[in-house]
């Protein structure tokens, strides 16, 4: 655990969050400022900064895909769809240093890009 890592310490239960899913490995919960209908992000429980040192564990990242996947099935996005993004590094404007999968969906969600 990296005491500085907010993602960590929600992990670790020193900040509240809204849990919609945990296995052994991986957190889901409520992004707390949601950018659609259902905005869920699912990380490892072990800290990893992006996606880039996630890849490097295959398993840890088969497991965040799968409980993306399960979030989207329980918040009844499959028929709908629905979309999974990691923000990773600067141009993607990620915030938070513990990788994470953005489930967004609920909504007709728009391009996939804003800029383009
Ligand atoms: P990033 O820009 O790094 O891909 O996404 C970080 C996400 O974390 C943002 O969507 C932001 O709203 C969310 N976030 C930041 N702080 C907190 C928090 O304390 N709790 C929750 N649930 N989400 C947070
Ligand atoms: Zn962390």
């Amino acid at each position: 655990m990296d005491n500085d890592c907010l993602f960590c310490r929600i992990v670790a239960g020193e900040i509240p969050a809204t849990v919609v899913h945990e296995t052994d490995t991986t957190l889901a919960f409520r992004d707390i400022d949601p950018k659609a209908t259902v905005h869920v992000l699912v990380i490892p429980k072990t800290h990893y900064a992006d996606v880039v040192a996630l890849a490097q564990d295959p398993a840890a990242a088969a497991d965040v895909l799968a409980a993306a996947a399960a979030v989207a099935e329980n918040d009844g996005l499959t028929a709908g769809g629905f979309r999974i993004l990691f923000n990773t590094g600067a141009h993607a404007g990620q915030e938070v240093f513990h990788v994470h999968a953005h489930v967004l969906g609920g909504e007709p969600l728009g391009p996939m890009l804003a800029i383009r």
